[in-house]
């Protein structure tokens, strides 16, 4: 399993989607990535403003946020299946997927990539902790690529899952 270091994400992160400073009573921080939740959201922290929390105040929380909960056990809401993915295209799909994972990311704190990999009949696994995420990455592989094929499966038990396969 791939873990996550905590990133301090810089000021490209909207207002609404950070901490601004106001700790209240029951506030929730993730002890994987440091997100906050609050207004019914878990919310990105910068490094600046994490270095100004008493950790020791007892108003404070410590619950992993839902995608560290979701990364933990093994679960994904989007699986983006890529086949026949030549070398010739391969490191620049893989570098478009990393880029849009770590934008969507600090929009979101919780919209994640949890895994990129390839798998043993040669076809690319990646595993996101949103279904939107995966469907809109397939999406832009497909807007680049215009000879790539997309289907997009939506499921609803027990989980919220989208399958999404690109096939080139
Ligand atoms: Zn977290």
């Amino acid at each position: 399993m791939q873990t996550e270091r905590p990133q301090f994400v810089n000021k490209n992160i909207g207002r609404n989607e950070r901490f601004m400073g106001k700790l209240k009573k029951g506030t929730l921080i993730c002890p994987v990535c440091f997100s906050i939740f609050f207004d019914k959201q878990w919310h990105h922290i910068l490094k600046k403003d994490l270095k100004k929390i008493d950790f020791k105040n007892k108003d404070i929380k410590f619950q992993k946020c839902l995608a560290d909960e979701m990364i933990e056990k093994g679960l994904f809401e989007g699986e983006l299946i890529i086949n026949n993915l030549s070398k010739k295209y391969e490191a620049e799909i893989l570098h478009l997927i990393a880029s849009f994972g770590s934008k969507a990311k600090l929009r979101d704190s919780q919209d994640r990539i949890i895994k990129i990999e390839k798998q043993k009949d040669g076809s690319h696994r990646i595993l996101t902790t949103e279904n939107q995420l995966a469907v809109r990455i397939g999406k832009k592989i497909v807007s680049a690529h215009k000879k790539a094929k997309i289907e997009i499966h939506h499921s609803k038990e027990p989980y919220e899952v989208s399958r999404v396969v690109v096939s080139f």
